[in-house]
């Protein structure tokens, strides 16, 4: 195939500017903004959610801190799927720019965000513009075309936006499934004539761009499901994800199939449920559900268990029936546990620390590595080849994933034909400039991790390594009151420690510990004690040595100095 090329009018705007803030270069808190004319469009508001390294962690957001100071520009925010990596960090971008704004999604995905937006009350409400495939929105200078996409949650859209310098069209998460349970495909036909009418620069997902292939499609999950439910004896569980509607749907037909009737487990798994049957995208009758509390009254052999946990989250539904203490649920000898999900990088241990579990308890466990009882949601190499010779990009940027993925995904951009230098790896904080037809590099945004912790979010790399050192080598406090004025220690020195050493051992070392910082303290010069801080260093040199030379650890060492 040779390089494509096209003539366009020539248009006297600024160029379009492409900045990403999050999901390149990682698998989470997608983000992306669009700005044309000086007003800025969001793209996903995505969370990434915390290593074991990230200690005491809840989220990891998007650093937006360039879009505080304009953030009066901001004219909307695009959707593609209701994703916790795609949604979940909108209500701290509310919080942000204080207001309310046109947020553009589909009914599933404005349903999850409601869910999402549920637990800030004090949060101005989005303008929700509920959109459908093939819906173009013209909003500010934007002008936005939905497509129809297939993943691993219902309801998932592309966008292809029309800009005075070009079409750029962004995929989100894709598949490309064309026989899918809602039978609602991505739609290759319409990606095609946008194809026709020209692509110049093309942002796709590349999470399964090193996996070589096509992705099976969804239905031969369920038939693996049915085939294990069928066979099965004691009660049922099945561990997904709490967003995968089509998955539950199969588990929910092969449960009818053999007449045992589903319990929900785990708060998002029963809030999720609720709602996509609500809104008639899980079909079954909900009257046959049997609530968690009344599982007693009921033959095992009755009941599949429809849980969360699959990625071997400690305090999940699974973790506790596999650790024995489920409070309405037991599983043991005889039972059948289905992990219908994907093992997502980084959980293993917790995964496989799960499955040991249920299995020390003598259930039989069925997951991805012993049986196709999973499926991707995202396009791998194969699929992707033909979607781009599908769509013939111009450009091509791959987003939404490590580096590794977009290394593979701009391998296939080029076989299928793009120009080299039409071809850009870029990173979080990039950005690029469209303009009549061609890209080039922009200036870079800051690009830091933003921690939350609770509601606040000031945890940074230092106050990690604090946590990090009190969690693997304890923590010493050491309080000695001064008097500044007479120039003397004032009062007796309190030498008290946690996570160091054995509680019960610990008295004849703290003792020793507390003459070990009045004799450092002693040998001062009287001018010294006018200086709290001066002080407080001796007491943390004191200490140090203290503990170095009589245990060979190395605790946090708290001083407090006080003035009297
Ligand atoms: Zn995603
Ligand atoms: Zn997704």
């Amino acid at each position: 195939m040779t390089a494509r090329s096209r003539s366009r009018r020539a248009d006297t705007s600024p160029p379009v500017q492409l900045t990403f803030l999050g999901g390149l270069g990682e698998i989470g808190r997608n983000m992306a903004t669009i700005e044309i004319d000086g007003r800025i469009a969001v793209v996903d508001v995505g969370v990434l959610f915390p290593d074991a390294e990230h200690l005491g962690v809840d989220l990891i957001l998007p650093d937006w801190s360039w879009l505080d100071a304009r953030s009066d520009d901001v004219e909307c925010i695009f959707l593609t799927h209701g994703h916790l990596d795609h949604i979940g960090a909108l209500p701290y971008l509310i919080r942000t720019l204080d207001r309310s704004l046109p947020v553009y999604g589909t009914q599933l995905t404005i349903a999850f965000c409601k869910a999402v937006l549920e637990e800030w009350p004090q949060l101005p409400t989005p303008d929700y513009r509920q959109i459908e495939p093939g819906d173009v929105v013209d909003q500010g200078p934007f002008n936005a075309e939905a497509v129809q996409v297939s993943h691993s949650i219902p309801d998932g859209v592309a966008y292809a936006f029309r800009t005075p310098h070009g079409m750029i069209v962004h995929t989100g998460d894709f598949k490309l499934d064309q026989s899918p349970i809602d039978g609602r495909p991505t739609d290759l036909a319409h990606f095609a004539r946008l194809g026709d009418e020209g692509i110049d620069l093309l942002l796709a997902d590349s999470t399964g761009a090193d996996v070589p292939g096509h992705v099976p499609p969804e239905r031969t999950v369920g038939d693996q499901i049915r085939k294990h439910v069928m066979d099965a004896e004691g009660l049922i569980v099945v561990a997904s994800f709490a967003s995968h509607v089509h998955r539950i749907q199969q588990v929910l037909d092969a449960a009818v199939a053999v007449g045992r009737r589903p319990v929900f487990v785990g708060r998002s798994m029963v809030r999720n449920m609720a709602i996509a049957e609500e809104l008639g995208y899980l079909d079954f009758d909900a009257s046959i559900a049997v609530e968690p509390k009344d599982v007693e009254r009921y033959d095992r052999r009755e009941l599949i268990v429809v849980s969360t946990g699959s990625q071997g989250e400690p305090f999940s539904a699974l973790s506790l029936m596999g650790a024995g203490e489920h409070r309405m649920l037991d599983v043991g000898e005889g039972d059948l546990v289905i992990l219908a999900s994907s093992l997502i990088p980084g959980n293993e241990q917790a995964v496989f620390r799960s499955i040991n579990n249920l299995s020390r308890r003598g259930c039989k466990v069925i997951h991805k590595g012993v049986s196709p009882v999973h499926v991707s949601g995202h396009a791998s190499r194969d699929d992707l080849i033909l979607f781009h010779n599908i769509l013939e990009p111009e450009y091509v940027i791959p987003v939404h994933g490590e580096h590794r993925h977009m290394r593979a995904h701009a391998d296939i951009a080029l076989m299928t034909g793009c120009l080299e230098e039409h071809v850009l790896i870029c990173e979080d904080g990039n950005s690029i400039y469209l303009e009549d037809g061609h890209v080039t590099r922009g200036p870079s945004v800051p690009t830091s991790h933003v921690y939350i912790d609770g509601l606040l979010d000031d945890v940074g790399p230092a106050l990690l390594r604090d946590r990090r050192r009190i969690g693997e080598d304890g923590i010493c406090v050491c309080i000695v009151t001064v008097d500044t004025h007479a120039r003397e220690r004032a009062g007796d020195t309190i030498v008290t420690q946690k996570g160091v050493v054995f509680e019960d051992n610990a008295d004849d070392i703290l003792e020793a510990a507390r003459k070990a910082v009045d004799r450092e303290l002693d040998g001062l010069a009287a001018a010294k004690y006018e200086d709290l801080q001066a002080v407080q260093r001796h007491v943390v040199q004191a200490l140090g040595r203290y503990w170095k030379s009589q245990t060979g650890r190395r605790p946090f060492i708290l001083p407090v100095v006080q003035d009297v």
